[in-house]
């Protein structure tokens, strides 16, 4: 059964009018109380004999929150779960430049990267337009936000899942969040993170998608890239470098390279001299992530001396770089690793 955020104002409209045989201004109330994230009991603008109808073939909620857990930093970890009992996470955090959640669009990943606890299980499903939007709606409601004044500024696709793997879902539930009817979003304030499906790069530049987007690279040469993301037995970084000049080219958005600094394995000299061979000249910014331990994997991150060392060879070979601070590290703030915890519990 589909939920109500699953659906444009649009489409909402079209199916009060053929299924409920309702009158159009009634989508725009529907929209509101969808867009509030709403529960059928809270939509006291609507009949009630119309609630209890809709009831019967749609969802008012895709998802709950199950359990939360509030960072030192500020950052609040959420696990949600949806209508079918399975869970998923988010991230909300706060920065000078405003709010930030950081949404899931998987449940699972098929992706099986060997640094994030997400692809642990492989893929269980894609979640929905609705599903994805539904966590905006969910968390800037419980953050005090509206439509109107949000309280959740910018959006990551950067929580579990593999966005471009899912592709039609997650750009209908870009056009919905950017619609100017619902939260209205800006693309300019939207990261998708992929770890570099460069047919589907390519096509979310060709489909006019402007969004910034961030590509996992996490590793200067091809064999290492195989060895942690098997993915790069599928392409080359190369072929992602390509594809990202590609997006570039047409979309004018400088995209962003993550690195995950992984101790003694991809943060020496060669790292950073291959790294700038393969950058240079092309207008784009290297995010260097310090690795959150993830216990099923042998893989540890690497001292704050270490990272700025790094940092600093970058920056000698000519690269844009920085290191990103790591939020809600001590509740799990790595992608995947609440829900991990959750499911090891049993519930
Ligand atoms: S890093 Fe991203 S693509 Fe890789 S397993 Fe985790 S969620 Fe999937």
């Amino acid at each position: 059964m589909n939920c109500l955020a699953d659906f444009s104002k649009l489409k909402i409209e079209k199916i009060l009018k053929e299924e409920f045989s309702q009158p159009s201004y009634r989508a725009g109330q529907l929209y509101k109380n969808v867009t509030r994230f709403n529960s059928y009991d809270e939509m006291s603008d609507l009949p009630l004999s119309l609630r209890d109808k809709l009831k019967e073939k749609y969802f008012d909620r895709a998802l709950d929150v199950e359990k939360y857990l509030v960072s030192t930093d500020g950052t609040v970890k959420y696990l949600y779960k949806l209508n079918d009992g399975n869970v998923i996470e988010g991230a909300f955090m706060t920065q000078s430049y405003g709010n930030t959640l950081c949404v899931s669009t998987q449940v699972g990943c098929r992706m099986g990267c060997a640094f994030c606890a997400s692809g642990i299980g492989g893929l269980v499903r894609n979640l929905t337009a609705g599903e994805i939007l539904s966590q905006v709606l969910c968390v800037n409601r419980l953050q005090g936000g509206t439509a109107e004044k949000r309280a959740v500024t910018n959006i990551v696709l950067m929580g579990s899942g593999e966005p471009l793997d899912n592709y039609d879902e997650v750009t209908e539930f870009l056009r919905l969040v950017s619609s100017p009817e619902g939260l209205n979003v800006s693309e300019r304030n939207i990261s998708l993170s992929t770890c570099g499906l460069v047919e589907n790069v390519r096509r979310l530049a060709d489909d006019g998608f402007t969004v910034t987007l961030t590509f996992s690279l996490h590793a200067s040469n091809d064999d290492f890239r195989r060895s942690i993301m098997p993915i790069a037995n599928r392409y080359t970084i190369k072929e992602i470098v390509d594809a990202a000049k590609y997006y570039f080219s047409k979309t004018g958005r400088r995209v962003i390279f993550e690195y995950t600094m992984i101790k003694g394995v991809n943060i020496n000299h060669f790292d950073a001299k291959r790294l700038s061979e393969l950058l240079k000249g092309f207008p784009c910014h290297v995010n260097l992530i310090p690795l959150n331990p993830v216990e099923e994997k042998n893989l540890q991150g690497c001292s704050g001396a270490e990272a700025e060392r790094f940092l600093k060879k970058l920056h000698e070979f000519g690269l844009s770089a920085s290191i990103r601070k790591s939020k809600g590290a001590d509740v799990g703030g790595a992608c995947g690793q609440l829900r991990r915890s959750y499911i090891g519990q049993g519930k």
